[in-house]
């Protein structure tokens, strides 16, 4: 029935970068096999699944949204694919996404943007707005994203879907393309709150095989998910995630939800995390330099595109074109910004300050998190814009990230939920929860209780 949507709909929608119909019919008949055999059978057995298309999947290509990797299908799964496979999940295809994941629009992808199902003139968020309008045109009812500063929780927030952050090193990133390593987190997509949370159980847990993978359980996250309550909790709102740039209808579904969390039994504490308002200058010198690093592996030699190698050219130049084929402009920008910030006379001005504020944030959420249990915010200050508004000024794209930054420069969880439509335009706003690392069974607890 997925596969018949994905053909009716995707032409228009296009969630998906690549389709993996035989792979997904095998696979469910497996499943079938399984259960005729009386075989015990995955938590998630015969699910369909969107997955972005960062993660390494041996059967089928990954692309990162990039024609420096166009065609290339890795040798391996990342441990992320291993568990969806154990768990019996039928893998539909991947999802396109911003190049390398930067992006907050999906236009960034070199394969095309992706529509989203609400207005098809608009953007799904990025950089996972494949999985996005996956889920919100019913191509799949779960998929997979990635999130370094918002890329799983603004793309749910634009499509009227649930996106959770996962404390950083809950989820496996052992297969996941590399962006930002310190940042980034893989983590579930889903339509509800429950369904997220069952994912989530399936792909979290410590792995050997990522040095910064977290050696403990994974969080409660469905039972919680299934005993939703704000009884009794304290709930943080946060000064600095208001004010100028902020769509009046997000504000009022935002104080809406503020309201309902009242009404069911929650307090709300007033914060002030003063940090906050330097988080998008210090992402965009932490990220930018990581990435810079990161993508230095793309030389053209090892694997993926090689351009102009006919046998006259040095290596060097072949590297050198190859990235300036294989590149869009907004990586070529990133990588450019993280060399200079990293270049010796401005690596403390630069990249060690950005530092310095990535630790007051941590110590803002610190400090929050002693007098609340959860903190809300809108998701992103705007409903989804339209495709192009803002493709040519990087800066106003930025502004996207706005609350969802600071939970990935402190390693916390966060999810985004839907809360309503926007009076001015019908289009669907998201809320924020914010809970501490390893604390991930809140924002179920939580997002349940208000869903
Ligand atoms: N939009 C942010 C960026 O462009 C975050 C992307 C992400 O979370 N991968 O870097």
């Amino acid at each position: 029935a997925h596969l018949a949507r994905i053909d009716a709909i995707d032409e228009k929608v296009h969630a998906f970068l690549h389709i993996d119909r035989e792979g997904a019919l095998a696979q469910a008949r497996a499943v079938d096999a399984k259960r005729e055999a009386g075989e015990k059978l995955g938590p998630l057995a015969g699910v369909p699944l969107a997955l972005k298309d960062i993660f390494t999947t041996q059967d089928m290509p990954t692309t990162v949204g990039s024609k420096i990797l166009e065609g290339w299908v890795p040798p391996y799964d990342a441990t992320l694919t291993k568990k969806l496979k154990a768990a019996d999940v039928v893998i539909l295809g991947k999802t396109n996404m911003d190049e390398f994941a930067m992006g907050s629009s999906t236009e960034n992808s070199a394969y095309g943007p992706t529509g989203n199902p609400w207005d098809l003139t608009r953007i799904p968020g990025g950089s996972g707005g494949g999985s996005s309008a996956a889920l919100a045109s019913f191509e799949a009812p779960l998929a997979i994203g990635t999130d370094t500063g918002g890329s799983i929780r603004q793309p749910a927030a634009v499509t009227g879907t649930v996106g959770v952050k996962p404390t950083y090193g809950g989820v496996s990133r052992y297969g996941m393309v590399a962006f930002s390593s310190s940042l980034d987190q893989g983590g579930p997509c889903a339509r509800t709150v429950l369904d997220a949370a069952l994912l989530h159980e399936v792909i979290g847990g410590h792995d050997p095989l990522d040095s910064t993978s977290i050696d403990a359980p994974v969080p409660p996250v469905v039972e919680a998910a299934r005993n939703g309550s704000v009884q009794g909790m304290r709930v943080g709102v946060v000064k600095q995630f208001a004010g100028e740039g902020y769509q009046a209808g997000v504000v009022q579904r935002f104080n809406e939800s503020v309201e309902l969390l009242k009404s069911l039994g929650a307090t709300v504490v007033e914060l002030d995390c003063p940090s906050f308002d330097l988080a998008l200058s210090a992402y965009y010198l932490i990220a930018p330099s990581e990435c810079s690093s990161n993508l230095a592996r793309f030389d053209a030699m090892r694997y993926g595109l090689r351009v102009g190698d006919d046998g006259t050219r040095s290596a060097e130049d072949v590297t050198a074109l190859t990235r300036e084929a294989g590149f869009g402009d907004e990586v070529k920008r990133r990588i450019i910004l993280g060399t200079y910030a990293l270049s010796s006379g401005y690596y403390d001005a630069y990249y060690g300050s950005a530092q310095k504020v990535r630790t007051l944030i941590t110590q803002d959420f610190e400090k929050a998190f002693e007098q609340v249990d959860v903190i809300v915010s809108p998701t992103t200050p705007t409903t989804a814009f339209p495709i192009g508004e803002r493709a040519d000024d990087p800066m106003a794209m930025y502004l996207a990230d706005l609350c969802t930054i600071p939970t990935n420069l402190a390693g916390n969880s966060a999810m985004s939920l839907p809360c309503g439509l926007a009076p001015e335009d019908g289009l669907p706003v998201g809320l924020q929860i914010i809970a501490p690392a390893m604390k991930d069974d809140r924002l179920y607890k939580v997002g349940a209780a208000v869903e």
